[in-house]
C-alpha cells in the first residue's frame, strides 16, 4: 500500500471514529453522535400513523391510496422519516458530493431497522449503472446499507446491477415509472439471495417502482421475501398523480 493510500485511509478511519460537529447545525456535539439532540428531536420522523404495506405517512389509520390501487409487490416498506425538511436535505446532501452523511444516515435508520427488519438476513441496495455511479463517483445506498449492516451485524452483500440508464423517474406516475424500469436490473450473485429474507435500503422511496422492479429481480432469483428500508419516503397527496417536485 502506499504513502497515499495508506493517508486517505487513516484520515477515513479517524473520522469514522470521531465526530465533533453536528452535520445539520453544526455546532458542537458530545459523544460521537452524528446530529445533536436538538436537530435529532426536530427532524420529520416518521413515527404517527403510516400505511401498512409501503410504510408512507398517512393521515388518517388505513392502508394509502397508491396501495389500494396497486399493490406494492413486496413484503413490506418502512422509512425513518417523511422527504422534507432537514431530512430531505441529508438525502439531497449525500447525492451531491457530501459523501461522508452515509454515516449519518445509517445512525439515524439503525432504530428503524431493529425495530422492523429483526428477521431480515441479507442486506442489499439499488445498484446504479457503472456509468452514472463513476460520474458521483459512489453509489449512496449502497454505503448507506453497507453501513447500516455494519451497524447491525446483518449480513451484506452487492447481489444485483443496473444494465441501462432508464429516463428521469421524477417526473413520471408509479405506472410510467414500472414500465420504464422493466427488466434494468439483473442479479449477479443468486446464491447470495437463495431463500433469504432480503432487505434492500434505499435513500428515498418516491412512487415505489425501482425498489418494486429491484424486488421482482431478487425474488425471481429464489428469495425467500423482500422488503425495503428508505431514509425518507414520499407521502402522495394526490392518489396516482406525480409525485411531488424534489427541490
Ligand atoms: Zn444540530
Ligand atoms: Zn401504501
Amino acid at each position: 500500500m502506499n504513502l497515499f493510500t495508506r493517508i486517505v485511509r487513516a484520515v477515513r478511519k479517524y473520522d469514522d471514529e470521531n465526530n465533533f460537529t453536528c452535520d445539520i447545525c453544526n455546532r458542537e456535539v458530545f459523544g460521537n453522535e452524528r446530529v445533536c439532540k436538538r436537530c435529532r428531536d426536530a427532524l420529520p420522523w416518521n413515527n404517527g400513523y403510516i400505511c401498512p404495506f409501503c410504510g408512507r405517512k398517512v393521515n388518517e389509520p388505513g392502508v394509502c391510496l397508491e396501495c389500494k390501487e396497486r399493490p406494492l409487490g413486496m413484503e413490506k416498506a418502512r422509512s425513518a422519516f417523511t422527504h422534507e425538511g432537514e431530512a430531505m436535505r441529508l438525502v439531497l446532501r449525500l447525492k451531491r458530493g457530501s459523501r461522508y452523511l452515509y454515516r449519518t444516515l445509517a445512525e439515524l435508520a439503525l432504530p428503524l431497522l431493529l425495530k422492523e427488519f429483526e428477521e431480515e438476513d441479507l442486506i442489499t441496495f439499488v445498484p446504479m449503472t457503472e456509468k452514472s455511479e463513476r460520474k458521483r463517483g459512489y453509489n449512496q445506498s449502497g454505503l448507506f446499507a453497507e453501513e447500516l449492516a455494519k451497524r447491525s451485524g446483518k449480513p451484506f452483500a452487492a447481489v444485483a446491477e443496473k444494465k441501462r440508464d432508464t429516463l428521469a423517474q421524477k417526473t413520471l406516475g408509479r405506472r410510467e415509472r414500472e414500465k420504464n424500469l422493466e427488466g434494468c436490473f439483473t442479479v449477479t450473485d443468486r446464491k447470495a439471495v437463495k431463500g433469504k429474507r432480503v432487505l434492500i435500503v434505499d435513500d428515498t422511496l418516491t412512487t415505489g417502482a425501482t425498489t418494486y422492479e429491484l424486488a421482482c429481480a431478487i425474488k425471481r432469483a429464489g428469495a425467500q421475501r423482500v422488503s425495503a428500508l428508505t431514509f425518507t419516503s414520499v407521502q402522495n397527496k394526490t392518489p396516482f398523480g406525480k409525485p411531488p417536485k424534489e427541490k
